[in-house]
């Protein structure tokens, strides 16, 4: 009997270790509200990130959510459908409208040729994805951005680990969001982070997180409860020690799929963009129907009869989610609702044998007609 694959499984480090990291609580009794370990792990970030400014939040979605209100943004944010339901919903929690912009057919980060044509003057901020760990073009978003005064919200979910000519995903833009969830790269069970340039967006963000109090007598700002606790703070902490080594074991997998698949007609594969140092965080695969002979959903369903649990991701678009029905044109994001229909991303964690690949790879190729 062959084992079952999940499409990613968390990291952990050693019992002992979790154990001696959390063993102060049963001495202190803090268990949550900006506590000893809270502030360990944000200072551990700053410095691996190297970013001025961090703080810690429950989730990635609250990073965004809580972002979005503390920039004050108004009106319609030019976003991508291609994502995560969190980074609509956040821009339709906080009363905006997303304007959905079309991605590039190669690395599925936004396409910036498309930016200006979406902004009226409702528009306030542009809010795009560092998919898979691929690096959107920052430095023309910032441009039109600084054009048109927009704020620029960086959902960087995928991107623990990416640096861009030297430097972290966190250091773009006005904020940038990190997930630091469960099925991510680097994970504190849950949780997320915010880095952000504006000291007083910053402190913001920190007010909102819990609640919007000021002080033991003034709460001004309609806040949330967004605090990490110490359990999630302390996991953080441990993971953190052994990224680098998650992040070479990673790359192995990810070369080895590589060998198995490129070249291959009808499978396009992640590009590997230049200045970009990779987190190995995803290994989206694009099926060409016509010359591959098998559709995407072909591919899953061979996968799913050997117990490999492949993903559908980003699959459907938000811009389609019933939620939204009637409300906008998918036609609009033509390439992001190809992409879709024709992604699949493989099993890809840092204990993953090679041997398992291979059997992926196998079954994959066994549907090429
Ligand atoms: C995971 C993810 C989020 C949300 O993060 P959580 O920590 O799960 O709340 C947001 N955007 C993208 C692109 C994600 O993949």
């Amino acid at each position: 009997m062959k084992n079952k694959i999940l499409v990613t499984r968390s990291s952990m480090p050693s019992i002992e270790e979790y154990v001696e990291e959390i063993k102060p609580m049963w001495e202190s009794h803090w268990l949550t509200n900006m506590g000893v370990k809270h502030e360990k792990f944000r200072e551990m970030l700053r410095e691996y990130l190297s970013v001025d400014n961090i703080d810690l939040l429950t989730n990635g979605h609250m990073a965004l959510e809580l972002s979005i209100q503390a920039l004050e943004v108004k009106g319609e944010v030019i976003t991508t459908p291609f994502t995560f339901a969190s980074t609509t919903h956040a821009i339709v929690r906080n009363g905006c409208t997303p304007v959905f912009c079309d991605i590039n057919a190669d690395d599925y980060t936004m396409d910036v040729s498309k930016i200006e044509s979406l902004i009226t003057d409702k528009t306030s901020a542009i809010l795009p994805v560092h998919v898979y760990g691929n690096v959107c073009n920052v430095e023309e978003i910032q441009r039109i951005a600084n054009k048109y005064g927009l704020k620029v919200i960086y959902d960087a979910a995928h991107t623990f680990g990416v640096r861009y000519k030297g430097r972290s995903m966190g250091s773009y833009g006005d904020v940038a969001c990190y997930s630091f969830h469960a099925t991510k790269v680097f994970n504190s069970i849950e949780g997320g982070a915010v880095c952000y340039k504006d000291k007083e967006v910053g402190e913001s963000i920190a007010r909102l997180k819990n609640f919007g109090i000021r002080g033991p007598e003034v709460v001004d700002g309609v806040g949330a409860n967004a605090k990490m606790n110490e359990f999630c703070a302390a996991m953080g902490i441990c993971n953190l020690r052994h990224l680098d080594e998650e992040l070479v074991k990673r790359k192995r997998v990810t070369e080895r799929y590589r060998e198995r698949l490129s070249g291959v007609d009808g499978i396009q594969l992640n590009p590997e963009q230049p200045d970009v140092e990779p987190n190995y965080a995803y290994f989206p695969v694009v099926f060409d129907e016509k010359k591959f002979g098998a559709t995407r959903n072909d591919v899953f369903e061979a996968l799913a009869a050997e117990k490999i649990g492949a993903r559908k991701y980003f699959y459907p678009l938000t811009n389609t989610f019933e939620c939204f029905h009637g409300r906008y044109d998918v036609q609009l994001t033509p390439v992001a609702l190809s992409i879709s229909r024709r992604v699949l991303t493989l099993p890809l964690y840092s204990d993953l044998s090679m041997e398992e690949v291979d059997r992926i790879c196998d079954i994959v190729l066994s549907c090429k007609r």
